[in-house]
């Protein structure tokens, strides 16, 4: 095995800033997707010392909303330094508590860098407009004002990123944060906060106490947050089962939310598509971090004249893929994050055969001897005759189906006939599908892509989902509007006192 150098579990959590006291004794106990090994066991935090957490969030709040924006900016500028610093080793982290490779691993953390870096920009950028008054000697203004404390509730499989796209944005916006990792990835989310506590204490005492606060624990301190008047924000990202329970509750009390909740992407293949680009995409977003992604290839809607073609090349390229330990320099498929992956895994084949799937490839368990408590499994290709309904259902695991078309308006009513709504592509040269595929009758998904695969985003656009995935947006874009509070004013500069809609009142 060609390895890349990756310090063993101890040294790497001291070099990211977590102490031996901290990832020791607790009732949090994090293992290791790639051998079941135990890597710390963390302290939750006691529920009773939520409202405490909650007040300091608040006082911070009302300091840190004066605090002018691009003096903001420069917070998250020190936390990209620090994050630069730290690529590597929270990188391998990931690598280590989520199974990705290595280049995946150190990819998330890049992704943090980016965003920080937009959200700098961002900082001296936070536009409002002025608009044209129907009065005379009137004038309307739009400001976008500090919004109140933003919750950030993650998923395991970006336990870095999705905590970095919230909070940079937030902390420009002048709102503090509190993040709660998911309890199955906790250490590489509190990495990237322990870089972010040094970026505080570098900007000095500008920063309040409580401005980035983190919460170790499940679900019972997800609702905690949810529910809390205090939290004037909650952006959770996770599978549609916990949306299906955030979403009233925050509504409950007029909160305000993003959703960022499962997939179930799909790719169209047209008769104009170059096979040999399209055959790189899916191989990338179907079997990448181990088909782990919310934006993961699953359905491959391919046109029955190239479907043989297409996989000439795929299979081939599907059976040499290596998968085995994430460390390895060649390993391309790491292992799931748990047993039950693997299961639900092996249980939507076994129901997509009875439903008339055939599996062409994959889809067996491996390595079972060297990591008997982890979880690998070969990728899998399903053939399907229609779209049933475990094709509906996000499985969250290396699994692919295939399903074929005659004309393209079927293909994108077929693309269109799932729950989910997150990503999508199109592989074609021919403009008219193009722009059939992006435009308002095409795909209804957040994110439309062409000749490039539904995953792998870059930070610049808004990123999210439609339907199911929750209806959302962050990252990118103008997401930032969602983490501040807009206001009109409309200022009298005139002697008079004329009514709108030209309505008298003497
Ligand atoms: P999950 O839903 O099990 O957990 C996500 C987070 O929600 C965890 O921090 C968990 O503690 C918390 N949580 C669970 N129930 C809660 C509740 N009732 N109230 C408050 N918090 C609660 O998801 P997972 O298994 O960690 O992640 C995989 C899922 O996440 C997939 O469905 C994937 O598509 C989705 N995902 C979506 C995006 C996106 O941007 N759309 C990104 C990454 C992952």
């Amino acid at each position: 095995m060609r390895a890349h150098p990756i310090a063993p579990p101890s040294d790497l959590l001291d070099r990211c800033g977590l102490r031996a006291d901290e990832c020791t004794g607790g009732t949090l106990r994090v293992t290791s997707p790639i051998d079941g090994s135990e890597l710390a066991r963390l302290h939750e935090t006691p529920l009773a010392e939520l409202p405490g957490l909650l007040d300091r969030a608040q006082a911070a709040f009302k300091i840190w909303r004066e605090v002018p924006a691009p003096a903001r900016g420069e917070l998250v500028r020190l936390w990209a330094d620090e994050l630069r610093a730290a690529r590597n080793d929270i990188g391998a982290l990931i690598t280590l508590e989520v199974g990705k490779i290595v280049e995946e691993g150190r990819g998330e953390v890049q992704e943090g860098i980016d965003i920080c870096e937009f959200a700098l920009g961002l900082s001296r950028q936070l536009y409002g407009r002025t608009i044209v008054s129907e009065r005379p000697g009137h004038r309307i203004v739009e400001q976008y004002h500090p919004l109140g404390p933003v919750a950030v509730i993650t998923a395991f499989n970006f336990p870095s990123a999705v905590f970095a796209w919230n909070a940079a944005l937030a902390l420009v916006c002048g709102d503090p944060v509190i993040f709660k990792p998911s309890e199955k990835a906790p250490l590489s989310g509190l990495a990237t906060f322990k870089a972010l506590q040094r970026a505080v204490a570098r900007f000095g005492e500008r920063a309040p106490d409580g401005l980035a606060q983190i919460v170790i624990g499940g679900a019972a301190h997800g609702e905690a947050l949810v529910d809390s008047r205090a939290v004037a924000l909650v952006s959770a990202t996770g599978s549609t089962r916990m949306g299906r329970a955030v979403g009233p509750r925050v509504a409950a009390r007029f909160g305000r939310r993003i959703l960022e909740l499962g997939g179930n992407n799909a790719m169209i293949v047209t008769p104009a598509a170059d096979l040999d680009l399209a055959l790189r995409a899916i191989l990338f977003s179907a079997v990448g971090t181990a088909g782990q992604r919310c934006t993961s290839l699953r359905r491959l809607i391919v046109h029955r004249s190239v479907k043989q073609a297409l996989l000439d090349r795929l299979l081939p390229a599907w059976a040499s893929l290596q998968i085995g330990d994430p460390r390895a320099a060649d390993t391309r498929v790491g292992p799931l994050i748990d047993r039950a992956a693997g299961q639900a895994m092996q249980q939507a084949i076994t129901e997509a055969q009875a439903q008339g799937g055939r599996l062409l490839t994959g889809g067996e368990p491996m390595l079972a001897e060297r990591f008997p408590t982890a979880c690998y499994m070969r990728p899998a290709i399903v053939e399907m005759p229609a779209q049933t309904e475990v094709v509906q259902r996000e499985t969250f695991a290396p699994l692919l189906y295939l399903m074929d078309y005659e004309q393209l308006d079927d293909a994108i009513a077929l693309h269109n006939a799932v729950p989910q709504g997150l990503s999508s592509c199109i592989f074609s040269n021919d403009l008219r599908e193009v722009e059939r595929f992006i435009g308002a009758s095409g795909s209804d998904c957040g994110m439309a892509n062409v000749n490039i695969g539904p995953s792998g985003a870059e930070i610049g656009g808004a990123f999210g989902g439609e339907k199911e995935t929750g209806g959302d947006r962050e990252s990118g874009s103008d997401a930032w509007k969602q983490y501040m509070r807009r206001s009109t004013s409309t200022i009298n500069h005139s002697r008079e006192l004329p009514l709108a809609q030209g309505i008298r009142f003497d």
